[in-house]
């Protein structure tokens, strides 16, 4: 089965057209920018309170593979270091706490690069337990070499700082990870472009809420207000893309952090179990709107592809009938108003049953595909093209009048009678095909009345010797048509 379009994009995505040593180059300077953040937040004598440098550099690993080579860990390393001297740090610290970071960021690579690309870019329902168990590997791996320097460097306990450590790095991953894991793959101004088709005034109602939920958690306070925004943010998850509800519940959870905390609590083992328990919470609270999210993509995902697989022939992978026939009319009742011309042509291979005989019913299909592909590079994106039989193929060509639609029907003969179908160096199979036109001015008319007088014509493009086409009587009366019959 073929990867979808996320996916590949996602696994091929080079930083946008840039060199590799450039685009490692480019990870550095997001780290060292998310490291000086990072140091900013910490307060004095102790860890930092907010470290979001190891989700970024995992983040980034993740989420372009191609940067994951031994240039992007060795610049990491060289940025971790430096960060953390021209802050004041000892030479000790600097290179202990970097080796923490790295550990804990090549445990979380450890497992989750191993996942598959819809289970990693938060397509699967179960998503999120694994970015669970990824982040809590990536919180350990540093934990346990970083709880270390407390005794040492910052007169706190192994235990003590062990628990500050794993906490604050448990949320980051959680909450900075998942943001950059469903970056969107499409370019800006198609992102914006999509975005703006959506807008409408009622999208904004679960951000509002939001912020309502917020206000009546700070005016109400007490421990329960934790969870105020958790429907707001479900809402959120279920109207917006995931890439919005990450970030939303990213800055909610800094927001809470910073109006919990506001001038009652340091984030130093003075306020241990508080901070701890803060932390550990906001991070669990941000799971409920990201499972919802990520079970809403793969719900919808596997809705498209349904769709897909119910109104695309599997064998051509042209309009089935059924899709063909309901597009078809809706197209047809469009042109309508105002008055649009169009054009069905009914395609039929000449001599099918032949091919089949001679050479066997899969080289029969291989012939059915390639017909497909030539009639469909011989047509405009806007005209609709469906399988309605066996070897019966019908298209809908809008806009079109008489000389026009004539000139189709001999380029989709022309093209059809020029293409080769190689079964083995020897054997080359050629085949053609007979074309009925049947026109409209945009007076209403059903889809199946011009299917049937199209099918009639096709009839007398058969009796007339075949590979050529014929046009529906009703419709060479036209004086503005000069051919009735063409090859
Ligand atoms: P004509 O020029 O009059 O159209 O002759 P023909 O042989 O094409 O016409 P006919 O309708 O008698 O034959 C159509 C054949 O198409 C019969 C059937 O076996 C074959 N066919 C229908 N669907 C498929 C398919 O999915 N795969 C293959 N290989 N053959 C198919
Ligand atoms: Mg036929
Ligand atoms: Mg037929």
């Amino acid at each position: 089965m073929p990867l979808p379009s996320f996916v590949s994009a996602a696994r091929n995505a080079s930083l946008p057209a840039l060199a590799p040593m450039a685009s490692v180059m480019g990870l550095g300077l997001c780290l060292f920018v998310a490291c000086l953040a990072g140091i900013l937040s910490r307060p004095t004598g102790f860890l930092s309170s907010f470290w979001p440098a190891n989700a970024v550099l995992l983040g980034m690993l993740l989420r372009w593979p191609a940067l994951a080579q031994k240039a992007s860990w060795l610049i990491a390393l060289v940025v971790f270091v430096l960060a953390d001297l021209l802050t004041g740090s000892s030479l000790l610290a600097a290179a202990w706490l970097s080796a923490a970071n790295l550990c804990g960021v090549a445990c979380g690579w450890w497992f989750l690069h191993r996942l598959d690309a819809p289970r990693l870019y938060l397509r699967r329902q179960t998503s999120v337990l694994y970015l669970l168990v990824g982040c809590t590997l990536a919180a350990a791996g540093s934990t346990l070499v970083g709880a270390g320097t407390g005794p040492i460097l910052f007169h706190a306990s192994w235990a003590e700082t062990a628990m500050m450590w794993f906490s604050t790095e448990l949320m980051n991953f959680m909450l900075i990870l998942p943001l950059i894991l469903s970056i969107p793959t499409c370019s800006a101004s198609h992102w914006f472009a999509r975005a703006r088709s959506r807008a409408s005034w009622t999208l904004a109602l679960p951000l509002l809420s939001v912020i309502a939920t917020e206000y009546a958690a700070i005016t109400l306070g007490g421990p329960g207000a934790l969870a105020f925004t958790v429907p707001s943010l479900l809402w959120c998850a279920l109207a917006y893309r995931l890439f919005t509800t990450t970030l939303l519940s990213l800055l909610v959870c800094i927001w809470k952090i910073a109006t919990i905390s506001w001038g009652m609590l340091e984030f130093t083992p003075a306020d241990l179990d508080v901070a701890v328990s803060l932390r550990l919470g906001l991070t669990l609270l941000s799971m409920g709107p990201l499972a919802v999210a990520c079970s809403q993509l793969a719900r919808s995902e596997l809705l498209r592809r349904l769709d897909r697989a119910v109104s695309h022939d599997s064998l051509t992978d042209v309009l089935a009938r059924g899709a063909f026939l309901a597009q078809g009319q809706r197209l047809l009742e469009r042109l309508q108003h105002p008055q649009e011309p169009a054009a069905v042509l009914m395609l039929d291979l000449d001599h099918f049953k032949r091919v089949n005989d001679r050479h066997g019913h899969a080289a029969g299909d291989a012939v059915l595909r390639a017909f497909a592909q030539t009639v469909g590079e011989a047509l405009r994106p806007q005209d609709l093209l469906g399988r309605v039989g066996g070897e019966e193929f019908a298209v809908l060509l809008p806009g079109v009048r008489a000389s026009a639609a004539q000139q189709i029907a001999t380029r989709i003969c022309t093209a059809v009678r020029a293409q080769r179908l190689e079964l083995s160096p020897d054997v080359q199979l050629r085949v053609t095909v007979s074309i009925g036109v049947a026109l409209t001015d945009g007076t209403p008319q059903t889809l199946a009345e011009l299917l049937q007088r199209a099918d009639v014509a096709l009839y007398q493009a058969k009796a007339a010797g075949r590979d050529g086409w014929q046009l529906s009587t009703a419709d060479s009366d036209n004086p503005q048509l000069e051919a009735r019959v063409g090859v």
